[in-house]
């Protein structure tokens, strides 16, 4: 009885609930993440800062308007910055952003949903106002550090060197970012572990993941250094949960990402295929898809010599750079754009906004402006208090949901492709030499293969297939010759 009035339920929510809901199918992996500027995204309680609460109100929008499974919060943690890098308790929350009820809040409700929510974690600085740097700073000027755990939390010399700001007559701290952040010393035993209780604190919570900011820094220019110390983060994060994922920033050269493989963790930030000074961008330029494919097959062979288990992380642009909209100006492009990284192997990271054209560029509050919404500006946060962007022509959201054109349901139609076919993300990759440099040709296992014509003219060539799934643009099939005209993605089933 229970049982037939369960199933009776089950119809009555799908023919009278959220249609949305109803026709959602849950991935196989949880590949596609979504990087939330919380201040910027949407205000729950109007007083102008956005708030987790409001993450969680957004969180149909994320699972089923886009269709990321993933998301990846910049810092929650109490902060005297807007831009909260500079974290004064690792184990709380900002007032500007809520309560910790309302992250609980927010991480409950993804983890039912089967999303996967990862938190910024800022290991290299705290910052100056954080209690383990006041009761250093303190006893340093004292003179007295006996007993004082926190003297070596960070690092004080009596000489002045490059990096190194004036604490008091004679004392120097390390502050490579600024001289509000203080480094940290990763080679104190008691610091690490308190960093293993502060991620087993937010692991319990039910989070995910982590996503470490600048782990190039830890030990500046000591590339093995930093692999040790991010092996045995790693090692204690999968003791805690071995499903916890972990991305790092590691803004430098693909030879030294590949190398940072090494560590164990997951995956790092693709930079050289990102940005305005991207491989993707440059491949769309001189339409040279071969090239795109050839560097992308490359570059992940390496990664999994270095970690079987590495799992690209992939973008267009992120709160540090310039706004992908900038650059890739036309409707088309961006679409094109999309349609590269988020058929590209690993995990795919939207930067909020990104999906519906928001603009941004020069100082760091322009890229993190607020989203719109809907014409009537409820929820819209204010801009970052230093934010001087005025080149903003708002794609309002729920305006690009009714558009079957818009950027924003390109995005959903690539991502609920890529979803279909869980070997984008997880499968080996092969470039495949179509006859043609203007197309890009990845074999992800031998199942499929995501070609884009980035070429200026129609391309047609010959292989066996059992079906053509059209992304973007115009195709046409006949027996086993396929013919993408400019533009054109396409995903081929084998
Ligand atoms: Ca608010």
């Amino acid at each position: 009885m229970m049982k037939k009035l369960f199933v009776s339920l089950s119809v009555f929510f799908i023919l009278v609930g959220c249609s949305k809901e109803a026709e959602y199918v849950q991935p196989e992996v949880n590949s596609v993440f979504y990087e939330i500027y919380v201040g910027s995204f949407y205000d729950s309680d109007g007083d102008g800062s956005g708030d987790l609460e409001g993450v969680r109100q957004k969180l149909d929008y994320i699972q089923y308007d886009l269709g990321a499974t993933g998301v990846w919060l910049m810092p929650i943690h109490p902060s005297p910055t807007y831009h909260k890098y500079d974290v004064m308790d690792y184990k709380g929350i900002d007032a500007d952003y809520g309560t910790m009820e309302d992250f609980d809040n927010l991480v409950n409700e993804m983890n039912e949903r089967g999303m996967t929510l990862i938190l910024d974690l800022v290991l290299n600085h705290s910052s100056t106002q954080h209690p383990w740097f006041q009761e250093a700073k303190y006893a340093m000027v004292e003179g007295s550090c006996d007993g004082v755990v926190t003297c070596e939390y960070y690092n004080f010399t009596s000489e002045y060197q490059s990096r190194y700001h004036l604490l008091s007559e004679g004392i120097y701290y390390e502050g490579g970012f600024w001289d509000q952040m203080p480094d940290l010393n990763l080679d104190s035993v008691s610091l690490r572990n308190e960093l293993v209780e502060i991620a087993k604190f937010w692991i319990d919570k039910g989070v995910g993941g982590f996503r470490l900011d600048a782990t190039t820094h830890f030990y500046d220019g000591e590339k093995e250094k930093n692999i040790e110390f991010l092996n045995w983060f790693n090692s204690e994060v999968k003791a805690i949960n071995p499903d916890a994922y972990i991305v790092g920033e590691a803004w430098t050269t693909d030879a030294i990402i590949q190398d940072m493989y090494q560590s164990g963790i997951d995956s790092f930030f693709n930079f050289g295929t990102s940005q305005n000074s991207g491989a993707i961008l440059k491949s769309m330029r001189n339409g040279d898809g071969k090239a795109l494919s050839n560097m992308i097959a490359n570059y992940n062979a390496i990664l999994k010599e270095n970690n079987e288990n590495a799992i690209d992380a992939v973008f267009l642009s992120n709160h540090d750079n310039n706004r992908s909209a900038g650059y890739f100006i036309t409707l088309e492009d961006q679409k094109k754009a999309a349609s590269i990284y988020l058929l590209m192997p690993g995990n795919p990271f939207i930067y909020y906004g990104e999906e519906v054209a928001l603009k941004g560029s020069g100082k760091d509050e322009n890229k993190r402006l607020p989203i719109a919404w809907d014409a009537s500006g409820e929820g819209m946060p204010n801009p970052p208090k230093d934010a001087d962007y005025k080149a903003q022509e708002y794609t309002y959201v729920d305006e690009a949901l009714k558009d079957k054109d818009s950027l924003l349901n390109h995005y959903k139609k690539v991502i609920y492709l890529r979803n279909q076919y869980p070997s984008i993300s997880r499968g080996m990759v092969e470039s495949v030499d179509l006859g043609s440099n203007a197309l890009y040709a990845l074999a992800h296992n031998d199942d499929i293969m995501v070609v884009h014509n980035l070429g200026k003219e129609q391309v047609s060539f010959d292989l066996d297939h059992d079906k053509v799934v059209g992304v973007n643009g115009e195709f046409s099939v006949k027996g086993n010759t396929i013919t993408l005209e400019e533009g054109t993605s396409v995903i081929i089933e084998r």
